[in-house]
């Protein structure tokens, strides 16, 4: 290929969910757009397989902003419901207490606060308070974070900031998410169930700011959502949307360089080849971009001074049984909450009464996502990021640490319909999706700055170099991710167009 190709190329280095919707976005900006990923199969996280009629979504399993996949087939003018179909899940999760509580969060706003007013004896009107603010909050002041670059005065002028100001309350920035809760709600239970948000991007509510409380608007007013077909069929619509436009896929083929010369990206070396183009967006972890594709080891060591997300454990349980008591999103949570999180992030250790999470995709397809009568558990509890701690023997006491307050909580010896089973590990994760320490969502929220020192979308030093995905702006998660995507076009826009 010539070392200067004539039309618009433009490289993507990895299938994850941000790499597959930059792709779409370059695509139709005119690029001519090739993805290289390392896997044989798309999805990164986001990737699924089968296990004895048992389907099981690898990675994510909590769906919200619709809209954003939405947007995406939009842009490319393609009629989204030939691709990828959802719908709204009446209730958001099933919280277990170990007092044999159980409160459901229904997507009902008012049912919602009457069941927890029910369940705990906490005021509906203090619930309805949090929600309120919480919509007021991520309207107006995560509008800026998820749209534009923080890196860019440029840009970032143009982001309406007078606004956002108006809805930033000093508690915000300055109590960390557990202390806001306190402040908000009587019943602890309630406090534990707001701070459970801050995992969302895989942060310590002790730590991270209060500004995460935007986090419940997205549960609880704009609700959850579940892809036809299990998660995988988000990745699947992408692809497909991406094929469609013109996107090509080259597989089982890891990126070993960023070509540059003269403080301009170039191409790419793959399988030793040198592949030119005029733009390379890395949706790699930056931390091993810059490691291993630019040999750039002090750069990684700067990535690294914000603190990383926790990883997690994940059981995949082919269960021959079904359990009337539970729904498609579960929670069991610990009793020693903030405990958890300290074994989380100070001690890096496995924690004996962790919280545990189950998702059962069966639930919303009985007989598809599993043979009729029985379910699909994706069993997860969080774990420490990888720092060579002992996996094999962390695997066993997690599993029974999971067993025994599953059979406490829902009366039941489980082990005993446990049919097949897999397991994905901080190192399992670290190694199938090239995540640095096995993070879920690259960097954690731990700090009042988080926001503001994830890496930028852009590079200061490479022109033509952009990076998207989880461990860059804005951060981890789905939605974040493809908000990366759609920043990165914004500034090729300005940039290059
Ligand atoms: P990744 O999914 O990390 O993919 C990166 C891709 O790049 C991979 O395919 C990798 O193989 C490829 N690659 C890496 N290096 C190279 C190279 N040199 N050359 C070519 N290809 C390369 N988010 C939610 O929103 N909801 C959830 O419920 C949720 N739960 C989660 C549960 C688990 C167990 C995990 C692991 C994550 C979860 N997340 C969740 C987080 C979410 O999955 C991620 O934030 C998101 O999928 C990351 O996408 P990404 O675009 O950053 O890329």
């Amino acid at each position: 290929m010539s070392e200067h190709p004539s039309s618009k190329k433009a490289i993507v280095i990895g299938a994850g969910i941000a790499g597959l919707a930059s792709a779409i976005r370059l695509q139709v900006m005119g690029f001519d757009v090739t993805v290289y990923e390392k896997n044989s199969y798309p999805g990164g996280k986001l990737s699924h397989f089968e296990m004895d009629g048992y389907q099981f979504d690898a990675g994510p399993s909590l769906f919200t902003r619709p809209q954003l996949i939405e947007e995406l087939f939009t842009l490319a003018k393609e009629p989204m419901e030939q691709y990828f179909a959802y719908e709204r899940v009446p209730v958001a999760c099933h919280y277990f207490y170990q007092d044999g509580t159980l409160i459901k969060a229904y997507a009902d706003r008012q049912q919602f606060a009457a069941e927890i007013q029910a369940k705990t004896g906490e005021p509906e009107e203090n619930i309805k308070a949090y929600l309120h603010d919480s919509a007021n909050a991520y309207e107006h002041i995560a509008g800026i974070f998820l749209k534009y670059t923080l890196h860019r005065l440029s840009t970032l002028f143009k982001a309406p900031i007078a606004g956002a100001l108006r809805y930033l309350k000093l508690p915000y920035l300055f109590k960390t998410l557990h202390q806001y809760n306190q402040s908000k709600f009587r019943s602890p239970k309630l406090v534990q169930l707001f701070n459970r948000y801050a995992t969302y991007n895989g942060s310590n509510p002790y730590k991270a700011p209060a500004m995460l409380s935007l986090i419940p608007h997205l549960e609880h007013n704009e609700g959850t959502f579940y892809p036809k077909g299990g998660m995988i069929s988000i990745t699947n619509a992408l692809v497909a949307l991406a094929e469609k436009k013109g996107v090509k896929f080259v597989f089982d083929s890891p990126v070993e360089k960023i070509i540059r010369a003269n403080n301009q990206v170039k191409g790419v070396v793959v399988n030793g080849e040198n592949i030119y183009a005029n733009l390379v967006v890395s949706n790699m972890d930056v931390y091993f971009t810059y490691q291993q594709l630019l040999n750039e080891p002090l750069n990684a060591a700067k990535v690294l001074k914000q603190e990383r997300s926790s990883s997690a454990f994940i059981f995949y349980w082919g269960i021959n049984k079904s359990f009337e008591q539970l729904s498609l999103h579960n929670i069991f949570f610990s009793e020693q909450y903030e405990a958890e999180f300290d074994s989380l992030f100070h001690t890096r250790q496995a924690f004996p009464d962790p919280t545990v999470y189950i998702n059962i995709t069966s639930k919303c397809e009985p007989g598809i996502q599993a043979p009729s009568g029985k379910e699909n558990w994706f069993v997860m509890v969080n774990a420490p990021a990888n720092k060579g701690q002992d996996w094999a023997s962390i695997q066993d006491f997690y599993r029974k640490a999971i067993l025994k307050k599953l059979n406490a909580i829902l009366g039941e010896d489980i082990a005993q319909y446990i049919e097949v089973e897999e397991v994905l590990s901080p190192v399992t994760i670290e190694t199938k999706t090239a995540s640095y320490m096995g993070s879920l969502y690259g960097t954690s929220s731990n700090s009042k700055m988080a926001a503001f020192m994830r890496h930028p979308n852009f590079s200061n030093t490479i022109k033509g170099l952009y990076f998207v995905g989880g461990s860059v702006h804005p951060g981890g998660g789905i939605p974040l991710c493809l908000s990366s995507a759609a920043i990165m076009s914004d500034l090729v826009k300005a940039d290059v167009v």
